[in-house]
This record gives structure tokens, C-alpha cells and sequence, in this order.
């Protein structure tokens, strides 16, 4: 006869699967809320998602969940207040008054195995390699940040591009790519969430492509300079979205063995910030009005440009 775990008894398989030591230093990981030490505490139902904004935090009330499971954590940087009028404080006192434990597996599910990047592989049917930064505290080699993948065949970036605009949650933002859309591409570094740190490291992965998400323009540009590296920039969301259904999954395998009677549920709350997105008209664009006005009459008109950050 299945039994409802304790909130302790989940929060320990979570432990387990992504162990809160092998988070950065400068993350915060683990329990933010929850009675973990009271044995009459059960967890019948258990929420995964991206964010722990408020809108998430309802549906976990909503859902009947007594656990939420986030990526992103609450307070990455500590507080002086869980006052329920800061918008942070506010999901404290929702999750709290409800019953609802929150727990945090953030750089320690990015370098997990399977991690992060493992799901967004997964999700646009790549087959790993390996690790782009490897652990080196891991003798399998299978641990680390980010991921080295290949196509089963080599596709066109167009292509790649569609397909992964395809397999991955709808944003306002969708995909964008640099490079050669026609370019084949046989190998490819993934990296959930922001990547732009690591285009070092993929360079000398030696890689066609290089998908992440928050693609700045000078880490980009440079990238683009340095080699025909091809680029492709999803939202963080995006990006890190297919971890949830992956986590679920897995801690679905452990309430199999262990025989609880625990239900997982992946939220399907797009938390991208981003909710609008327009593309450029290139007939109203200023750079055709400026060529056409230079065909017709010289200006005075100077452009200034921006500053460069
Ligand atoms: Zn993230």
C-alpha cells in the first residue's frame, strides 16, 4: 500500500539527486520555506518550475502541492525582511500560509547528472557528448556545466534554428541565430541559461554551433569576429524550462521505488519576463530612410551613436 512521503523524506531524494554542496559558492540552494522537522508534515503533491514568482506560487496553492521545486532561487543575495508587502516577502507568506515548502536546485542541477543542459539537449533530440566544462571532482566525466552534443545528421543553422524554436516554450522572444543560415551544423555546445561567460571554452570545444540563452552584444559580437562560431540565443526561460520536466521525472522514479504515493506536476506558467515581441519592418526602418534621403539631398543630420555598454 503506497504511503505519502514526509516533506523530509522528499526534500532528502532531492538532496540526493542534486546534492546542495556542488552548487556555486556564491548560490543559494536548498529549503527556503517548510516545516521540514515536523514527521506529520506530507507531501502528496510536488510542483516543478522555473521561477518562484508569485503567480507560481498560487498555482502551487492551487494545485494542492505541499512542495514547489524552483531552479531559480528566491533570495540569491539574503534579506532583512519577509514583510508581506515586498513582492519576495509576499510569496513567503503565500507559500507559508498554504502550507506549500519551497526548495531551490540551482548550479547544482546546471552541473547535475542529468543536469540542465542534459533536458534542452533531450529536448531538441541532440545526443551528448560530454560536459563543456567538466567537474573536475566527477572520475565519470559525465558532471559539469553546459553541454557537447551532436546532430544524428548535419542540419542547416536555418534549420536548427526552426527546430529549436519548436521544441523549446513559446516567448515573446523565440530564437534568434547568427551565421550563415545555410551553414551545416554538425556539432553543437548547448548551455541553459546564460552562457555568454563560456564562449572560450567553446571555441575550443572546436563546435559548429553554440545555443544559450542572454546573448549580450560585445560577448557576442566578439564571438562572431573571433570565428564562424554560429550563434543561437533562446530566453533563459526557454532554456531551462525542459530541466523541470526532466526533475520531475526523476523524482517520479524515486516515489517508484520507494513506493510513495506522490504525484509530480510541471508547471506550464511562462515566467519569461519578456511578453511582447515586434519584428523589424525593413522598409520603415531609419537605415533605408537615411539611404533614400542621401540619394535625394546631403544632411546635416548627424548620428550619434549610443554609448558603447
Ligand atoms: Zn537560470
Amino acid at each position: 500500500m503506497p504511503a505519502q512521503p514526509t516533506l523530509s523524506e522528499v526534500i532528502a531524494a532531492l538532496d540526493t539527486l542534486w546534492p546542495r554542496d556542488r552548487a556555486e559558492q556564491w548560490d543559494a540552494v536548498g529549503t527556503v520555506c517548510g516545516d521540514v522537522s515536523d514527521p506529520q508534515a506530507r507531501v502528496s503533491r510536488v510542483l516543478f518550475a522555473v521561477d518562484p514568482v508569485q503567480q507560481v506560487a498560487d498555482e502551487a496553492v492551487a494545485k494542492g502541492a505541499e512542495l514547489l521545486v524552483t531552479h531559480h532561487p528566491l533570495y540569491l543575495r539574503g534579506t532583512t525582511t519577509v514583510a508581506a508587502d515586498t513582492f519576495k516577502g509576499r510569496v513567503v507568506h503565500t507559500l507559508i500560509r498554504n502550507g506549500v515548502a519551497l526548495h531551490v536546485a540551482h548550479t547544482n542541477a546546471d552541473t547535475a547528472d542529468p543536469g540542465v543542459s542534459d533536458a534542452l539537449a533531450g529536448a531538441l533530440g541532440l545526443r551528448v557528448l560530454r560536459p563543456l566544462v567538466p567537474d573536475p571532482t566527477d572520475p565519470a566525466g559525465r558532471r559539469g556545466l553546459g553541454r557537447i552534443c551532436e546532430l544524428e545528421r548535419p542540419l542547416p543553422l536555418g534549420d536548427l534554428l526552426e527546430r529549436a524554436a519548436a521544441a523549446l516554450p513559446v516567448t515573446a522572444q523565440g530564437l534568434r541565430a547568427a551565421g550563415d543560415p545555410a551553414m551545416p551544423v554538425a556539432t553543437i555546445a548547448v548551455c541553459g541559461g546564460s552562457g555568454d561567460s563560456l564562449f572560450e571554452t567553446v571555441r575550443a570545444a572546436g563546435v559548429d554551433a553554440y545555443l544559450t540563452a542572454d546573448l549580450r552584444h560585445h560577448p557576442a559580437s566578439e564571438a562572431r569576429e573571433h570565428s564562424p562560431l554560429a550563434l543561437l540565443d533562446a530566453a533563459h526561460f526557454a532554456t531551462e524550462w525542459p530541466w523541470c520536466e526532466q526533475a520531475a521525472a526523476q523524482l517520479d522514479a524515486v516515489a517508484e521505488r520507494e513506493g510513495w504515493d506522490l504525484r509530480t506536476e510541471v508547471s506550464r506558467t511562462v515566467t519569461d519576463p519578456w511578453t511582447a515581441h515586434a519584428p523589424s519592418l525593413p522598409q520603415e526602418s531609419p537605415l533605408s530612410r537615411a539611404a533614400t534621403a542621401q540619394q535625394t539631398a546631403p544632411t546635416d543630420h548627424d548620428l550619434t551613436p549610443g554609448a558603447p555598454n
